[in-house]
């Protein structure tokens, strides 16, 4: 059998699923459902790394700050993002290990709460661009400021705080995390693509109030770690051009040119499929073998070779 080191990255829908309030009762039930397709490939032999977004658990503590910001100190993003890869992760962990025993697999699965390095001179950081949290109004945006928050009209909803997304450029926790591998654990890490450091002149780390894409920072954590494959499991089973519109064509594999023709044709938009493109590219630039883009359903048959959009150099 052809053990592989599998870097997964979870897509929102996999804890919170569309359409639903998102209740801790909702999240570990879609969780569970989620877990099926980790269990084949764990079932396979495969080593497991799991990544996972944050976005819309992250926008939940943003609201509390807001909420009882008369009673106590608001979290930073980076604390709120230690947060939410401490509770997802250990909803995750429970629900995948359930599940594993429940296949008659006996396995520790362990969450890292990870720090991801990110450099201050990043573009990102001088010119931040991500939307995160609560809409405001007009009025609010001058106390907003006051905070030293930089906040931007999102065009037709409303007034929001944007944060840096800058480029991830090393994983603080990346030698325990393969240790955690090699040792036959499986491990979740970088969720919601890590808590943002940077390094001070003194090599000390600070926490930066920024988020990182995840499906960039599991690519990195893949390269990192020697991974064999990067799985990024979202919405669709593969990956389109023309995507819902006239003339949408379907891919079952693509090659990083291709995609980078395509990306510059526009075909990937930035809030979506783009960062999963461009995670994908540079995975295989760096050295990765093959990243596969799928849904849920069809994890452990793209695994196979056998379903999913496959990009290789
Ligand atoms: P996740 O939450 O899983 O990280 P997103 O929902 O942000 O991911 O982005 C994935 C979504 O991007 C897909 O579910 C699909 O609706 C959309 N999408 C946009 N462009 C494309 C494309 N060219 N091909 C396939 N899906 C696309
Ligand atoms: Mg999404």
């Amino acid at each position: 059998m052809n053990r592989k080191t599998i870097v997964v990255a979870l897509g929102g829908n996999a804890i919170i699923e569309e359409g639903t309030e998102g209740t801790v009762a909702e999240q570990f039930a879609n969780t569970r459902k989620s877990m099926d397709a980790i269990v084949g490939m764990i079932r396979e032999g495969h080593r497991v790394v799991l990544s996972h977004g944050n976005g819309p658990q992250a926008g939940v503590h943003l609201i509390r700050n807001e909420a009882a910001s008369s009673q106590v100190p608001p979290a930073t993003l980076n604390v709120i993002v230690a947060d939410t890869q401490g509770s997802m992760g250990y909803m995750i962990a429970q629900c995948l290990r359930n599940a594993l025993h429940l296949a008659g697999v006996e396995k520790d699965v362990v969450t890292v709460v990870t720090q991801v390095e990110v450099d201050p001179k990043d573009p990102q950081m001088l010119n931040p661009s991500k939307y995160v949290g609560p809409f405001y109004k007009a009025e609010q945006v001058d106390k907003l400021r006051e905070r030293g928050w930089v906040i931007k009209e999102d065009p037709g909803r409303g007034y929001r705080r944007v944060v840096a997304s800058p480029s991830p450029i090393d994983v603080v926790e990346k030698g325990t995390i393969k240790d955690l591998i090699d040792d036959g654990k499986v491990v979740i890490a970088v969720g919601g693509g890590g808590v943002p450091v940077e390094r001070l002149p003194d090599g000390t780390l600070a926490g930066v109030d920024a988020v990182i894409d995840k499906d960039r920072a599991s690519a990195l954590l893949a390269n990192l770690i020697g991974a064999d494959e990067l799985v990024i499991l979202t919405g669709v089973d593969r990956v389109a051009v023309n995507y819902k519109k006239p003339g949408e064509q379907w891919f079952d594999r693509l090659t990083v040119a291709e995609c980078q023709k395509f990306q510059a044709e526009g075909q990937f938009p930035k809030g979506s499929m783009g960062p999963k493109i461009e995670a994908a590219c540079d995975f295989v630039k760096r050295g990765g073998e093959k990243v596969i883009i799928t849904d849920l359903e069809h994890a452990t048959a793209a695994v196979d070779g056998k379903a999913g959009t496959i990009i290789t150099a």
